[in-house]
């Protein structure tokens, strides 16, 4: 577990006493107006935020810091369950008219060298920060040259926790190959695996046989498995029929082979052709944006856990070829849905310019409050705790529960009466107030120290009108 804050002058036992217009998160009713109160304790290595109390009002002690905060929703800080930080530097792109010609344009634009690959992980790791998350489900993409862990490296010395998913591709001519690279791969990774995950791209990028050798080194590595899956009406032809745009780019690039068509173009859903792999093992899917009826059970009875990126979802106009999303339906039949924001690539041009560029889920939990009028409650659930346990991460961290250290507070300011309708249908942005910091990820002084007030012990007592 990583330390909330790794260095801050606030002495052991300092006691934080927020009051905001609104505070929730995704377990319990909002207060409205409430209070936060949280204890610093110092560890080895940084310092611990525990939740004291949370309620409508907690009376000021002469020992708390007051921090007045009327105009903000307060939230734990948020879970990005699916996003590729690789991608960063390439920046947002137009919307393709096809799926595969998107899929082109990554595959040319991907940083290949690992100074260039660092440099972009690390650039989506500060507007991360800057969007509320600490934590993520990353995929680690695998350049031309294979697998690379550049991206897990960059994220395990960043302040941010969760999983790099080292991806990799196997179907066709050199797929054996392939899975032996990968394995070396690992094996470079040494001992201490911590953070690390794997995911086979995507049923039309990896055959069966690909998947199960997955299974196999994550259980001998103790990994978590992630993989894309029906994300496109593509993908459904290529795995119901073995026709399509996917098979066409299979035989563009030389690695078709019709070996595959004894598991493929078996007339199975994507899902339905993947089950037994996902018996297997608790998966984290990315998308299920294509999932009829017969769909739902493979994903509720193995124990899927499925991220949605509603944004990258209408970016390449799934509704028009898919459907609504199922998300709720998903819920419904007891399914752990979260929520991600894909790459920055399908995010609007807004997110990777200063100021106010970020990659976060508050904007996607804001696309389905204003489309479906989701309940605020579910949202916060579905960017917090449903986030942390689709990767492994302990649920408390995500929560305001009194004992529990969490990871931080997100704050979003609010213009009205309805302090939770307003910051969900605003455009203010979600800001970590208390949490790793952007600026100084090594010595991580936090965001709370930016208040700029002096030495809180020589301050003790004094209120602070806004962070
Ligand atoms: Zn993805």
């Amino acid at each position: 577990m990583k330390e909330p804050i790794s260095s801050i002058s606030t002495p052991s036992g300092q006691r934080i006493l927020i009051r905001a217009g609104a505070i929730m998160d995704g377990c319990a009713h909002a207060h409205i107006p409430g209070c936060l109160l949280v204890r610093c304790s110092k560890r080895p290595g940084g310092i611990e935020l525990i939740v004291e109390a949370v309620a409508a009002h907690i009376e000021p002690g002469s020992d708390m810091h007051i921090v007045d905060m009327p105009g903000d929703l307060l939230m734990p800080a948020l879970v990005n369950a699916h996003c590729h930080l690789d991608l960063t530097s390439v920046g947002p792109q137009p919307r393709p008219s096809q799926f595969h010609d998107w899929l082109a344009t990554v595959r040319r634009l991907r940083p290949q060298e690992p100074a260039q690959i660092r440099a972009s992980v690390q650039q989506g790791i500060e507007l991360s920060l800057a969007g509320g998350v600490v934590a993520v489900g990353d995929i680690a993409g695998s350049t031309r040259s294979g697998p690379s862990l550049v991206p897990w490296r960059t994220l395990r010395d960043s302040p941010l926790e969760g999983v790099s998913f080292l991806e990799f591709f196997s179907i066709g001519k050199g797929s054996q190959q392939r899975l032996d690279g990968l394995e070396r791969v690992l094996e470079e990774a040494g001992c201490d695996r911590s953070m690390l995950g794997l995911q086979p791209h995507a049923p039309y990028s990896v055959n069966l046989a690909g998947y199960a050798r997955a299974i196999e080194l994550a259980r001998r590595y103790k990994l978590p498995l992630a993989t894309h899956l029906a994300e496109s009406i593509e993908e459904r032809s290529f795995i119901v029929r073995g026709t399509g745009p996917q098979r066409v780019l299979l035989q563009t690039l030389g690695l078709w082979d019709y070996q595959e068509l004894t598991h493929i173009g078996l007339g199975k859903h994507p899902i339905v052709h993947l089950s037994g792999a996902l018996a297997q093992a608790r998966w984290l899917i990315a998308h299920a944006n294509d999932c009829p009826d017969e769909a739902l059970d493979p994903l509720a009875e193995t124990g899927a856990r499925v991220v949605y990126c509603p944004r990258a979802h209408d970016y390449f106009g799934f509704e028009r070829t898919l459907g609504a999303h199922r998300y709720r339906d998903m819920l419904e039949w007891g399914i752990c849905v979260c929520l991600g924001t894909d790459s920055i690539v399908n995010l609007p041009p807004e997110s990777a310019r200063a100021p106010g560029g970020r990659i976060s889920v508050f904007d996607e939990a804001r696309v389905l409050y204003r489309r479906d009028r989701t309940d605020p409650t579910l949202l916060v659930r579905m960017m917090t705790t449903n986030g942390a346990e689709a990767l492994g991460l302990e649920r408390s961290r995500y929560t305001f529960a009194p004992g529990c250290a969490i990871a931080g507070v997100v704050a979003v300011r609010t213009e009205s009466d309805n302090p939770i309708r307003s910051a969900f249908e605003g455009d203010s942005p979600p800001r970590l107030v208390l949490g790793p910091s952007v600026r100084d990820a090594s010595s991580a002084s936090s965001a709370l120290n930016s208040l700029g007030r002096g030495d809180p012990e020589a301050d003790s007592g004094s209120t602070y009108s806004a962070f």
